[in-house]
């Protein structure tokens, strides 16, 4: 039982950026607006996550990290509204059968917090009072410790500085989507990265990538039944040779405030930039853009793959039409 449980655990968790993933959206779902993330050699060594959000109930904390345990869903109703990132139950649970996890936490009911130290099959093995603050601590040390050759793979090669790249592009694109979030990234002591709170999706850009990349973006609106489209794109006819990067990470989609990577709407994106940007082609730039596709969860399915990356959708015409029509007649108006 325990060999299953590490097989289809590493495959949830493969890697520090899926721990990260994993931790931060679950502090999101606890509502938290301040988020600090800790790594100690590229998070081979440690990974630390500290929340303000709701806490974990004392009622709680014995199953969290039981495998498939939820809090979010009570019903398969209820997956057909999901708000939440999370609602597998399998993140908490997968990465205490990979790693050492010890989550201290406060309800604004508690008196004290309580840190929980839990064991490969993510069971509460001790606990002891803290005096944390409100919110939730994760602590996960010495990732991949019973996967000797992942671990090497990583740690032996160049890898894990790839690792602490991957994790960065994932702040950045929930720092853009959630300005309210205050954010910071420190590895080995040092503090890599951090977000203030903002006030809007632009600022959020700005305080994410810096001013000149927003300078020349131009906001997109487009809304019909069941589904709104909102975000940023380059403003036509601009030289945009500050705000175009070679990499097209620049490149930020969400559905339903949900970090995407959905070939069909990059695709659309990029013929868009490129019919305004002959230019770029060459150049092989990509612009900034940011879009938030909201569509009612019933319509989504993001169970494809286990990092919610991959979606699937019912609606009869694709997004990426949609997406298309939109764009061209948000600029068609704003050019006139
Ligand atoms: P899921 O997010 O799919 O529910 P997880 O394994 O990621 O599953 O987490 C299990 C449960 O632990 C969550 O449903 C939630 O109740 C609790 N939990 C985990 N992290 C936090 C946190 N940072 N703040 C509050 N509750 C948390
Ligand atoms: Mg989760």
């Amino acid at each position: 039982a325990d060999t299953v449980r590490l097989l289809s655990s590493c495959q949830v968790i493969n890697s520090v950026v899926n721990v990260v993933k994993e931790l931060l959206e679950n502090s999101l779902d606890a509502g938290a607006l301040s988020i600090d993330i800790k790594l100690e050699n590229y998070g081979f060594d440690r990974i630390e996550i500290r929340d303000n959000g709701s806490g974990i109930k004392a009622a709680d904390t014995a199953v969290m990290a039981v495998q498939h345990y939820t809090s979010k869903i009570c019903s398969h109703d209820d997956l057909e509204h999901l708000v939440t990132y999370g609602f597998r139950g399998e993140a908490l649970g997968s990465i205490c059968a990979v790693a050492e996890v010890a989550v201290t936490t406060k309800t604004s009911e508690d008196d004290v917090g309580t840190r929980y130290t839990l064991d490969l099959t993510g069971s509460v093995v001790s606990q002891k009072p803290s005096h944390l603050g409100q919110g939730t601590t994760v602590c996960v040390l010495k990732l991949f410790k019973n996967l000797p050759v992942r671990r090497q793979y990583y740690v032996n090669t160049k890898k894990c500085k790839e690792e602490l790249k991957k994790v960065q592009d994932l702040l950045m694109a929930y720092a853009i989507i959630k300005p309210e979030l205050r954010l910071t990234l420190t590895h080995n002591k040092v503090v890599l990265w951090q977000k203030a709170k903002v006030s809007d999706h632009r600022m959020a850009l700005m305080a994410t990538l810096g001013p000149n990349a927003v300078a020349h973006l131009l906001p997109v609106h487009h809304q019909q039944p069941e589904i709104v489209i909102d975000g940023f794109f380059p403003r036509p006819g601009m030289d945009c040779s500050l705000a175009s990067s070679s990499n097209p990470d620049k490149t930020f989609i969400f559905v339903n405030d949900r970090p995407v990577h959905q070939k069909d709407i990059l695709k659309v994106v990029r013929q868009h930039f490129l019919a305004q940007y002959p230019a770029d082609s060459a150049l092989n730039r990509y612009p900034t853009v940011m879009l938030n596709i909201t569509v009612p969860s019933s319509t989504v399915d993001v169970n494809l793959t286990p990092d919610k990356t991959q979606i699937l959708l019912q609606n009869k015409v694709p997004f990426s039409i949609i997406l298309s029509i939109s764009l061209q007649t948000d600029f068609d108006s704003q050019v006139a």
